[in-house]
């Protein structure tokens, strides 16, 4: 038999959308090598089972914001196909897509098997042949550049060209070192960090808007702000899972063991000494508890800075002592946690 031209390995998304880009660009005899019995399940789940095809930014500068690293090498792949392109694409294939009021898109169905319906039919339809139960195993290539392609079944299928769309399912980074390619080692990204600090769990739930975060390791600072959410586990919320994917190599290369410094306060040393001194001043019959000098702090985050810091929260402002005054600032402004372990959001 003829060799095809080309073999995409792996049924998923991916490989479908691969197979027909090829085909609609002139490619001829096409193949899908899936090694399930079972085409595009990870779609099937996907959006709880509605499938967000993507999302309606339209304009790929404002697309890549919401990427915490690689934005800018993803640029170039959204200028050629941007996320409008994505919806026209489907639209033209029969499936009709809605905006959701925080910018998703569905299909109007609300089902993601419409979405795979249509990848298939599309798919077909230009006679690309799916080979379900066909987990490659191995790749060769023969002098005169052909590719055999060997399931575990030992069943061959060869080819001029290969394209590997594997997921990630660890057999396409062997097929593909196997060829001669470099692997780098993909790390977790995007999840949020565990502490055993004493009392926390108290604040589980509390929420607060706008919080500067900051790590620093092997001699590099990490910064990112966002909104803050306090779990029964430690941190988590935008600020967390968008700094865990911009040091994700680090905090993998420590095994998740470092500092997290939370900026309680954006004021300045000078600005937060002259507003305790103002509460001393003006409010100094009233208990700690009941004034804080970060109105940003809910009361229980309140409470459990106070017990942190070792000040108890009865005290009159009047009778904050110097070193608890020093205390109070160096946390208000620099706030330090051991951080021992990664969660998956
Ligand atoms: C719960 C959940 C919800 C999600 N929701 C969304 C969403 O709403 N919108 C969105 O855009 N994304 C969503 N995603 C992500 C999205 O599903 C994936 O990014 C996408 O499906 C990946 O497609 P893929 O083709 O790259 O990989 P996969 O879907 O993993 O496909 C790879 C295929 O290759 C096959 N394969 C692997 N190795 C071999 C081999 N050696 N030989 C032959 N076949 C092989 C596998 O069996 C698989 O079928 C969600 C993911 C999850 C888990």
């Amino acid at each position: 038999m003829e060799p095809f031209d080309l073999a995409v390995v792996g049924g998923g998304a991916a490989g479908f959308m691969t197979a027909i880009t090829a085909a609609e660009n002139g490619v001829k005899r096409i193949i899908i090598l899936e090694g399930t019995s079972k085409l595009m399940e990870k779609v099937r789940i996907s959006g709880g089972g509605r499938c967000n095809v993507t999302n309606a930014t339209w304009i790929p500068n404002e697309l890549i914001e919401n990427y915490p690293r690689g934005g800018i090498q993803l640029l170039e792949s959204f200028n050629r196909f941007a996320a409008g392109d994505v919806y026209d694409w489907f639209e033209k294939k029969g499936l009709k897509l809605k905006i959701e009021e925080d910018l998703r898109v569905f299909p109007v169905s609300n089902s993601s098997s419409d979405v795979i319906d249509c990848l298939r039919k599309s798919a077909l339809s230009k006679n690309v042949e799916i080979l379900t139960k066909f987990f490659v195993k191995e790749i060769t290539k023969t002098p005169d550049n052909i590719f055999n392609i060997f399931s575990l079944k030992k069943a061959k299928v060869t080819s001029k060209n290969i394209i590997l769309s594997t997921g990630g399912n660890p057999s396409g980074y062997k097929l593909a070192q196997n060829l001669g390619h470099t692997i780098v080692k993909p790390v977790p990204s995007l999840f949020t960090f565990s502490t055993k600090e004493p009392n926390l769990d108290e604040c589980s739930g509390v929420s607060i808007r706008g919080i500067d975060i900051e790590i620093n390791l092997n001699n590099k600072n990490f910064q990112n702000r966002g909104d803050l959410l306090i779990t029964h586990w430690g941190f988590s919320g935008p600020a967390v899972l968008k700094l865990s994917s911009i040091a994700a190599r680090e905090l993998y290369s420590q095994k998740y063991k470092f500092d997290l410094i939370i900026k309680w306060s954006s004021l300045s040393y000078e600005e937060l000494k002259e507003k305790i001194n103002y509460l001393r001043l003006n409010k100094g019959k009233v208990n700690l508890i009941n004034s804080r000098p970060v109105p940003l702090l809910t009361k229980r985050l309140w409470i459990f800075l106070l017990k942190k810091i070792g000040i108890d929260k009865e005290k009159k402002w009047a009778d904050l002592l110097a070193d608890e005054r020093e205390k109070m600032i160096n946390t208000l402004m620099r706030d330090k946690y051991i951080i021992s372990g990664n969660n998956k959001s």
